[in-house]
């Protein structure tokens, strides 16, 4: 990292907000504590935004919207083909960032930083595609057509789980389509906002362009949501946050983008590929120790397969290693939170008091918490409806595909669901029927693309992420007409 980005004392840095293209202590020089999930040590701190910087992230980003908002097609796409190829060169720094700061294994950071690379080359590649179109006309001799406008100042609210990947997502796109940013990173990981910024500065992306302000959430989120020159919010994280956002956006006549919760259903049909159908189970729930919001939770399992499909997902998540994620075969790592873990425990016990079985797992030590999976599980407990954003899965037996997707739909969440089978014809129909805004056939619910339509329906969300979903929900349409000659008018 840039040495002005950080203050450091006794070893431990202390980050900047970074507003206006400079690196900046707050003034009310309030920090906070970054806590490492893998050993619950303090091993940073960031300074927190009050009112004063918010401002004056809102200030530099809406003067730098001029330039930026007019700047050619070409610089844009120079930018972040750049910023690519510094986060290629800086891969281990931020690999080891993400360990520290989230508790993502090995794997799942590298995973991380590859989509970040491919997603800022799939948004420069859009640049040149932000098009407009032209239209019949009824007026003699007019010519309309429309075109697309960036919108002015965007700002981003992101989720700890995948910080790099969920910020950068929303900055890439929107930086494309020549919008400027205000990021407020998560609480809990507001060192890889820091990074973010300090990536794009190295490229060279001008001043005020992007800013990031990590905060007290609803300080932060309030001022943001207040600002008339900022255009539009997008936010990712739990159902419970963007439900009372929502309700801020509706009051400031704010555009609004939501990415919430999930409880993703698996389906795995009789005729499936018993070890190919448990691999895609495991990866779906187990991959950064449960916490991806689209992942498999509920599992429905054809009765003629159940058992033996139960037998092989047991002795499968046995072998998953669990372990410090600095190792790199640690394939569950410590979850981010105490009351996370706290949370986790209070679903499984009222599982198991109203007759769930707990097949494997069910415990932890400190935050690391064991591969647990359950069956048993009924409508009239937690865990059939709340998300666990842990390891932790129910198996749950079923008649047929018709009961399959009864529960899979019996769910206030709709992001991402899947089905296994060799059979198209079934899985096409399920797909068209399921409650989900992606439907993965012969895969698990955890699959993901710059380029695609990512998002949710239900409580899940509304709105669209990813390439040309993106640029449709960063940009305006403006019509504009010109009249060749004289118009005729009746009076
Ligand atoms: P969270 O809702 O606690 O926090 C998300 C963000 O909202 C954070 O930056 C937080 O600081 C901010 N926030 C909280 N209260 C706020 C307020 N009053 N005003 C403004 N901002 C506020 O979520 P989390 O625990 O960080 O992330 C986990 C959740 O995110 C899970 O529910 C997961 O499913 C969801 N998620 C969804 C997607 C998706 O694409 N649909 C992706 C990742 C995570």
């Amino acid at each position: 990292m840039n040495p002005a980005s950080y203050d450091e004392l006794d070893g431990v840095r202390t980050y900047k907000l970074f507003i206006a293209g400079e690196w900046m202590r707050s003034s009310r020089n309030i920090v906070a504590d970054s806590v490492n999930p893998a050993d619950g040590a303090i091993f940073a701190r960031t300074q927190q935004a009050g009112r004063d910087e918010v401002v004056r992230a809102i200030d530099a980003a809406h003067k730098a919207f001029g330039a930026w908002g007019s700047s050619l097609a070409s610089e844009r796409e120079k930018i972040l083909l750049k910023t690519a190829e510094v986060i290629e060169r800086r891969t281990p720094e931020i690999r080891d960032m993400l360990i520290d700061e989230c508790g993502s294994v090995f794997n799942k950071a590298l995973w991380e930083i590859s989509y970040v690379t491919d997603c800022l080359v799939s948004a420069a590649g859009d640049v040149r595609h932000v098009m407009g179109e032209t239209m019949p006309v009824t007026q003699p001799g007019q010519i309309s057509m429309s075109v697309r406008r960036p919108l002015g100042v965007v700002a981003g609210i992101a989720p700890f789980n995948s910080p790099f990947l969920l910020s950068m997502k929303k900055i890439a796109f929107a930086l494309a389509a020549g919008n400027t940013f205000v990021l407020k990173p998560s609480e809990e990981t507001p060192i890889s906002g820091a990074l973010i910024a300090d990536l794009f500065d190295e490229a060279g992306l001008p001043a005020g362009v992007l800013n990031v302000v990590p905060g007290v959430p609803a300080e932060v989120g309030d001022l943001i949501m207040a600002d008339p020159r900022v255009k539009l919010v997008t936010f990712t994280g739990s159902t419970r946050t963007g439900r009372k956002l929502a309700v801020e956006a509706a009051k400031h006549l704010k555009r609004f983008t939501l990415e919430m919760g999930g409880k993703s259903p698996l389906i795995v049909l009789k005729d499936a590929d018993l070890d190919y159908a448990v691999d895609a189970a495991a990866f779906g729930v187990f991959l950064h120790q449960g916490q991806v919001c689209m992942a498999n939770s509920k599992i429905m399992v054809e009765a003629p397969i159940f058992d033996a499909f139960k037998e092989r997902f047991v002795a499968k998540a046995k072998t998953i290693p669990v372990g410090h994620p600095r190792e790199a075969t640690s394939v569950i790592g410590p979850l981010i939170r105490d009351s996370q873990v706290a949370f986790i425990d209070g679903q499984l016990e009222d599982a198991s008091g109203k007759g769930a079985v707990i097949e494997l797992g069910g415990g932890h030590e400190g935050r690391y918490f064991q591969p647990t999976v359950l069956t048993g599980v009924t409508p009239d407990m937690r865990i059939y409806h709340e998300e666990s954003f842990g390891p932790v899965v129910s198996l749950i037996r079923v008649a047929d595909s018709e009961e399959a997707l009864a529960i899979a739909n019996d769910t206030e969440y709709g992001l991402s669901a899947a089905v296994i089978t060799n059979d198209l014809q079934k899985a096409m129909d399920l797909s068209m029927r399921l409650e989900s805004g992606m439907v993965h056939v012969n895969d698990c619910t955890i699959t993901d693309e710059p380029h695609v339509p990512f998002g949710g329906v239900k409580n899940s969300g509304f709105g669209r992420e990813g390439g040309r979903s993106s640029w449709e929900e960063l940009t305006e349409q403006k019509w504009i007409t010109i009249q060749l000659g004289k118009r005729e008018f009746p009076f």
